[in-house]
């Protein structure tokens, strides 16, 4: 018996499967012991999930396919229901409130508004490392045609800056990265992800 509250329940966490790194995700989330990842695309699959993680890729072409596939309304009703929701780069933008330019039909998940590209283009792309106060120090971080978080509400925890821009934060169980976790062998994000959902 011991033993057995010792283990953690088995989370069943999807990947966002419309366009972007979704594969990238689903190997970072199976080398998790106590998570069931897999790809989803449809409403019912997602009312079944502990969690979601919406990728990277390109958020207009996503925020088209979730409108297409009528996804917007379940996604935020994981949200409402407290189940954790983690968006990275473009999935970042799609969880935001608002955009400088207003270019992408976002789902308002997240009191933040976005610089979409903010760190230029793909040829600006770069690695970094960054000490996020919850998670740990040294975590390796990769942006690629990345945005920033240009403001937040009070609600909001900024967690991790890049000259001075905010590039990782938290409401509840909404967190949001402007760079590729899943692209290094380091899981300490995934990890804290997954302990919030
Ligand atoms: N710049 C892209 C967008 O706004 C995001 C890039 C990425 O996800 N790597 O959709």
């Amino acid at each position: 018996m011991a033993q057995l509250s010792k283990q953690k329940a088995l989370k069943k966490i999807g990947v966002l499967n419309l366009q972007g790194a979704v594969s990238e995700h689903l190997n970072a989330l199976t080398n998790i012991d106590n998570v069931q990842a897999i790809a989803v695309k449809d409403a019912v699959q997602l009312a079944d999930l502990d969690g979601l993680v919406i990728p990277g890729g390109e958020s207009t072409a996503i925020s088209r396919l979730i409108n297409q596939n009528n996804l917007a309304t379940a996604i935020k009703q994981m949200a409402h229901q407290g189940k954790g929701i983690l968006g990275t780069c473009a999935g970042l933008v799609l969880c935001g409130c608002s955009t400088s330019q207003n270019e992408v039909e976002q789902l308002k998940l997240i009191d933040i508004c976005v610089e979409r590209n903010g760190f230029g283009r793909q040829i600006n792309s770069f690695e970094t490392s960054l000490d996020i106060a919850t998670i740990g120090k040294h975590i390796p971080a990769i942006f690629i045609r990345a945005p920033y978080i240009a403001k937040a509400g009070d609600q909001v925890k900024q967690l991790a800056f890049v000259n001075g821009h905010c590039v990782m934060a938290q409401q509840d169980n909404i967190l949001v990265c402007s760079f590729h976790s899943e692209l290094s062998d380091d899981n300490r994000i995934i990890n804290y992800f997954v302990d919030l959902c």
